[in-house]
């Protein structure tokens, strides 16, 4: 054992008591995820208490999220005031600042930032109104109590789209869409928020204004579905199998992988410390420099 942080040795709360109906398995598409990537990022993140020492804020989700409210609170203005000339005191009003290398960098990421959203802006109507801005949809499954924070929900026709925006420098496909999970849920739980159809996913890609659809059937949101209770059910056993006193390292094994470069327990982790060390600002230092290597690792930034 390596760990630096003890597990805290809680019966989970999944645990079914004495013949009483088990608890649903709480989650997001992001906690789900976290477990699917790895285990041990997930008891980082989810399990240990009290929660091991993060690394830094990186630079690229402070843009990320600068973008994504940036967005949210354009379409929170009045139809008339959704103009491009609104965007800069936008996201000026809610820029996140942490994770640059300095001032210099930090005002180039604003100007990219600013350049992606005029641009997304351009090709929008104002007028049109979508059904959801950050719009939380929740949903049960016999094994999952799920909900989820949707960037946006269009309406076409009588049915509804789901409008992921998306920053980080590799270009997308429908390939992404058609295997996002997160997407499937959205549209899966989107459909019994709302009440209305929905199978259309979309990956927005403000840096290129590509757009990376998909077109569900029911049966491919019920795999996605499926498969997410799967994962629920394998942290419920893990959790399971550490309360009932395994190794915490073995209930919950590392996924070595080039994602564990950006981790943000890579410094606590025992395979994460072995792994390429990045900069907090340098995946926005290569958005920023058009000669980079496209094909090099990446986060998935939002
Ligand atoms: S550094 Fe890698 S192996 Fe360790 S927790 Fe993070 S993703 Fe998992």
């Amino acid at each position: 054992m390596s760990e630096q942080v003890r597990p805290r040795a809680a019966v989970p709360e999944q645990l079914a008591l004495g013949g009483m109906p088990e608890k649903l398995f709480v989650c997001t598409p992001s906690k789900l995820g976290a477990y699917e990537d790895c285990p041990r990022r997930f008891r980082y993140q989810y399990v240990d208490r009290p929660q091991p020492q993060k690394g830094p804020p990186w630079a690229h989700n402070s843009l990320g999220a600068s973008v994504h409210t940036a967005l949210k609170n354009w379409y929170a203005l009045d139809v008339a005031a959704r103009t491009v000339e609104a965007l800069p005191r936008l996201l000026r009003a809610t820029w996140v600042a942490e994770g640059y290398r300095d001032g210099a960098q930090e005002r180039a990421a604003f100007d990219v930032a600013l350049r992606w959203l005029e641009e997304y802006v351009g090709t929008l109507d104002p007028a049109d109104d979508p059904v959801g801005v950050e719009r939380v949809v929740a949903t049960r499954t016999p094994v999952l109590a799920f909900n989820g924070r949707v960037d946006r929900i269009d309406r076409r026709g009588d049915e509804l789209v789901i409008v992921d925006y998306k920053t980080g420098r590799a270009p997308l496909t429908s390939d992404d869409a058609r295997g996002s999970r997160a997407l499937a849920l959205y549209a899966f739980a989107a459909e019994r928020t709302i009440h209305r159809r929905c199978r259309s996913v979309e990956l927005h890609h403000l840096p290129t204004g590509s757009v990376a659809a998909h077109e569900h059937t029911e049966e491919s949101l019920r795999r996605h579905v499926s498969r997410a209770e799967d994962t629920a059910r394998d942290i419920v056993a893990a959790q399971r199998r550490m309360a009932a006193g395994e190794d915490p390292d073995a209930a919950f094994p590392t996924a070595p992988s080039n994602r564990c470069s950006w981790c943000d327990w890579r410094r606590v982790c025992p395979v994460g410390r072995d792994a390429v060390e990045r900069e907090p600002w340098s995946s926005v230092q290569r958005a920023l420099d058009p000669a980079g290597d496209a094909a090099e690792s990446t986060p998935a930034a939002g």
